[in-house]
């Protein structure tokens, strides 16, 4: 034992003699290979699970995933938004269905900007569904929403512990869990309402990234590409990484208008919304089997670490993209649920 130890302390002081350069002990680098699977795993099948019962809003489901949000919004160490004193904004509005008020939350968490605070950058998805619905003949009655938008709602949780971690946002960036998106951008809506729009720089909105985009591997596209300089600013950063951008394949679907990226580009917003969704052939899309376990945990973990690579310039305030301009019948367009 004694020689074992004799031997060590030789080793120890010959480290410790050793050229400086080497001695010197680096404080880790924070890199997007932090965001990892299981991290990603444990959102996505936590929100999607049946406890949630479909995050349909007005309902108890949705309660649970809120405070889900609200908890992690918590540990990572966000701030509130503006004048709330909480994570969540409260709001009422009447179901279109049914005509009956329901009191409805979108969730906000803000990491202030160093030195742009003025300049926000919102980081988004929709964290309600469609909720229970009981059909005859069907045995699943829980519509999961695993893929929409339980996947863009992990993206926004592990992109906000990413860019707290990474501690290098010069601007504000404000992370929103929208509810209501299924009832017709409610949450979106209302959040968009009185806002200073001249203050929001950009946009990012993501919605089902759980499955292989049609470009293939590692490729996601954008709705909305040609209506500002947004996505090339996020291709340009891309560059040699490996994964690809691309213009919205599905312009018959209109999907521009068709998520809460439409609520904020009405204001002028380079607002736009990042998916994979193969939604021409998507079995799932809409159904009680949009599962947890029917999604990708690599293509969602590749996306999310493209999107935070992406957009990095625009949150460290070296890129602007330039703003949206809506024609009139465009901005008078009735708001379609997705
Ligand atoms: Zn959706």
């Amino acid at each position: 034992m004694k020689k074992i130890c004799t031997l060590l302390f030789v080793f120890v002081l010959a480290y410790a003699c050793k050229p400086n350069k080497e001695k010197v002990v680096k404080a880790k680098e924070i890199t997007v290979e932090d965001i990892d699977t299981t991290t990603v795993r444990k959102h996505l099948y936590t929100l999607a699970s049946d406890e949630m019962e479909g995050r349909a809003t007005g309902t108890p489901g949705i309660e649970k995933a809120a405070q889900y949000i609200e908890g992690e919004f918590k540990r990572i160490g966000l701030t509130t938004y503006d004048t709330l004193k909480t994570y969540r904004q409260t709001f009422t509005f009447k179901n279109r269905r049914t005509k009956k008020d329901i009191t409805a939350f979108n969730i906000i968490g803000v990491l202030e900007g160093k030195s742009k605070k003025d300049e926000y950058v919102v980081v988004s998805a929709h964290y309600d569904h469609l909720g229970i619905r009981v059909k005859e003949g069907q045995k699943d009655s829980i519509y999961n929403g695993a893929d929409d938008d339980a996947s863009g709602t992990t993206a926004v949780l592990a992109l906000a512990e990413y860019f707290k971690k990474k501690n290098n946002n010069e601007r504000t960036i404000v992370f929103v869990a929208f509810t209501a998106e299924e009832m017709g951008l409610v949450g979106s809506t209302h959040f968009g309402k009185d806002v200073d729009a001249s203050k929001f720089v950009a946009g990012i909105n993501i919605e089902m990234i759980g499955k292989e985009s049609n470009f293939g591997p590692k490729t996601a596209w954008l709705t909305g590409f040609e209506r500002s300089d947004f996505g090339k600013i996020i291709q340009k950063n891309l560059k040699g990484t490996g994964y690809q951008l691309h213009p919205d394949p599905f312009k018959k679907f209109n999907l521009f208008f068709r998520s809460d990226n439409a609520s904020l580009a009405r204001l002028g917003i380079p607002s736009h919304t990042f998916s994979t969704g193969p939604i021409d052939v998507d079995v799932h899309y809409h159904k009680a089997s949009d599962e947890a376990e029917t999604l990708n945990m690599s293509n969602i973990t590749e996306t999310i670490r493209a999107i935070a690579i992406g957009t990095e310039s625009i949150i460290k305030g070296e890129d602007t993209p330039t703003r949206i301009q809506l024609t009139e019948a465009e901005m008078g367009r009735r708001k379609k649920k997705k």
